[in-house]
């Protein structure tokens, strides 16, 4: 999984106890589920095969579905008493093989399974990492179960429906169509996953063959190229580098409207938040690249492999943020590598001096310490060990413990075997103690990257410093935007001839405007980036109120990101200029007001409800929206609206 704002959360341990001992073992699962969106109901059967070494007692997991039918082998089970009322079916068993259970259910999932809307249009996603499958499934909280779950779901004719695995047969009856998925081998119940809208695809197929879905909203035609760019690449690149064929029967990746993370590594079917849909200008900004790629690693380092339990999460996020920054130096270069190895050593030294570091096998970690430190472990070992080892290494632990769950001891006894020497040491310097080894990595980096070198030499406050000379030099974009950071008053004229990235720096931190460089800055207006325009917009219209009207007549077709970060400032910049477009100032408040309703994505809501609070002008729609969107699933969304609500009412008073 991937959160957008990786530093604000917390990964929430989502683990239970083990199957009693593993005595027990369900092995398949097919599982007919009826989604019904306008009731946001889901009822189904389920038949699970599993085995019972000796006398036992199966564990199912069920939350607050109600169970309609139950019957083990031969014999039917009274649904009206009491075991089946408890959100966990409890039921003891004798020794044997091949056992058969059948269920059927009905469920109004509060959480796990989401129905959206968009439009007219339904769009139906699950999450079932830290949420639960058994919310709509009736199924295993517990990761060291592994079943193969075959879904057969029937939905809505006209809808696409995406779920786990290989699609083997469509059938359309009566304004519904029923879609039966295989798969072939065993997942944890939180990788089990769906995903239902209007969707098409395009379609590639890998080096080693393997067909590669992407999905989008049939308006997104245009997008689908800068949204999917480089996927076929990182998929090529990842299979040789790891060294271990792609486990699963294809790759689909789907798009979702108000997703919760930026994305999720369902078995086969990565969802990921439509935030990531951009034009080629949005490719600049926020791309989804990384994202992708991480979940990509996750197909191998999470679904073929999971950690028993939280403690060695870092199995999964560190190998998944280790991997997919390979991918991104196989795309973009080791300076780019070295740079984000730099940036997180960086954060991660940051969150030790704020008192906040953990070791890397506490399961409250920080999402930082889990994906950032867990990442920078294998960087680490590689660089000891060497690449050959390393990778053997990987390729054992991978063949040994395939379809199955790890530890952290899993994966070092194969590193150990093959280097011939203990690394104990390094085990509790860089794994096990709480502090971050910031010096041992820094020393590294020096060692490793001229680029990260000349960056860390760059210090703009000493004052002998030479950054108004550097500037010009020709130095990495990385250290001028440092330099412009530090030191906005010395951007020149000539500064704005670099790249957009840079340029993008100069947007940002160069908030009082020079009348030397005004016609300078006004370029960046054209720049293709959404931050850049956006930043420009606003300190331009700031610095020189006599050019308003030229600025925002410039900039009156831009919508920017999904969260439509240039449309609204625009509005607000608009209703906050008396003389442009004056007739029309009625319509554009009502534009603004209307992005906090519910149709919208909850970004784009905060961003409404943030500019509508700031001008003081939440009136009683906007009031109610903000009601409303207290109930919310996205808890950004609730906790924002929460807060603000409560402001608004202190106000009042
Ligand atoms: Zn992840």
């Amino acid at each position: 999984m991937k959160h957008l704002l990786i530093s604000f959360l917390f990964f929430i341990a989502s683990f239970s106890f083990a199957q009693n001992s593993r005595t027990i073992d369900f092995t398949k699962a097919k599982a007919k589920v009826l989604i019904l969106p306008s009731q946001q109901k889901v009822s189904g059967t389920i038949n699970y095969t599993f085995n019972a070494v000796q006398n036992d007692t199966i564990k199912i997991d069920k939350r607050d579905s109600e169970i309609t039918y139950f019957r083990i082998n031969n014999v039917e089970w009274d649904v009206d008493s009491d075991q089946f009322k408890k959100e966990k079916i409890l039921i003891p068993i004798e020794a044997s093989v091949d056992y058969q259970l059948e269920m059927t259910y009905k469920a109004s999932p509060k959480k796990a399974m989401y129905f959206l809307k968009q439009g007219d249009d339904w769009n139906i996603w699950t999450q079932g990492q830290g949420k639960y499958t058994s919310n709509w499934l009736p199924s295993f909280d517990d990761v060291n179960e592994k079943v193969e779950f075959d879904l057969t779901i029937s939905a809505t004719e006209g809808y696409e429906v995406i779920a786990n695995g290989k699609l083997k047969e469509k059938k359309c009856v009566a304004g519904f169509c029923e879609w039966k998925y295989d798969m072939k081998k065993p997942m944890s119940s939180y990788l089990v996953a769906l995903a239902i809208g209007k969707y098409k695809k395009q379609l590639e197929t890998s080096k080693s063959g393997i067909s590669l879905e992407y999905y989008y909203y049939p308006e997104d035609s245009l997008k689908v190229e800068p949204t999917y760019r480089y996927s076929k690449e990182m998929f090529d690149f990842l299979e040789e580098e790891i060294g271990f064929a792609y486990p699963w029967q294809n790759y689909k990746q789907v798009p979702v409207h108000d997703f919760l993370y930026a994305g999720m590594e369902n078995t086969s079917l990565t969802i990921f938040s439509d935030a990531y849909v951009i034009d080629s200008i949005g490719f600049n900004d926020k791309n989804y690249v990384n994202v992708n790629a991480h979940e990509l690693a996750h197909q191998w380092f999470g679904d073929l492999v999971t950690a028993k339990s939280g403690e060695h999460h870092w199995l999964q996020e560190g190998f998944a943020t280790y991997y997919a920054l390979l991918a991104e130096r196989h795309i973009f270069g080791k300076d780019y590598f070295y740079f984000k190895l730099y940036e997180s050593a960086y954060n991660l030294g940051r969150q030790d001096i704020s008192g906040e570091g953990t070791s890397l096998l506490n399961p409250k970690s920080s999402s930082l310490t889990f994906y950032q430190r867990g990442a920078w472990v294998l960087h680490a070992l590689r660089s000891i060990v060497g690449d050959e080892v390393f990778r053997e290494a990987v390729v054992n632990y991978l063949e040994k413990h395939q379809f199955a769950n790890v530890e952290t001891s899993d994966f070092m006894v194969e590193v150990e075997r093959l280097y011939g020497r203990s690394l104990t040491d390094f085990v509790s310097f860089w794994i096990m103690q709480k502090e971050f080894p910031y010096d041992q990595a820094f020393e590294l980096l020096k060692k490793q990257s001229p680029y990260v070198n000349e960056y860390m030499m760059i210090d703009c406050k000493v004052k002998t410093s030479k950054c108004a000379e550097q500037l010009k030099y020709n130095i990495s974009d990385d250290a001028k935007v440092k330099i412009i950071s530090q030191t906005p008053e010395i951007v020149t004229s000539d500064t704005f001839k670099n790249s957009l990235k840079v340029r993008q720096a100069i947007s940002k931190y160069v908030i009082k405007i020079p009348k030397a460089i005004k016609e300078d800055y006004e370029t960046l207006l054209e720049d293709k980036s959404y931050l850049t325009i956006e930043n420009a917009l606003y300190n331009l219209w700031t610095n020189f109120p006599e050019d308003r009207a030229t600025y925002l007549s410039k900039t009156r077709n831009i919508v920017g990101f999904n969260d439509n970060n240039v449309r609204l400032l625009w509005l607000v910049l608009n209703l906050n200029t008396p003389f442009y477009q004056a007739d029309n100032k009625q319509g554009l408040y009502e534009e603004l007001v209307s992005y906090t309703d519910k149709s919208y994505n909850a970004d784009l809501r905060i961003n409404a409800f943030r500019y509508l609070d700031l001008i003081k002008s939440c009136n009683d729609k906007c009031l109610s929206n903000l009601e409303q969107a207290k109930s919310h699933h996205n808890w950004r969304l609730v906790k924002f609206a929460k807060q603000m609500s409560e402001q608004v009412q202190q106000n009042k008073k």
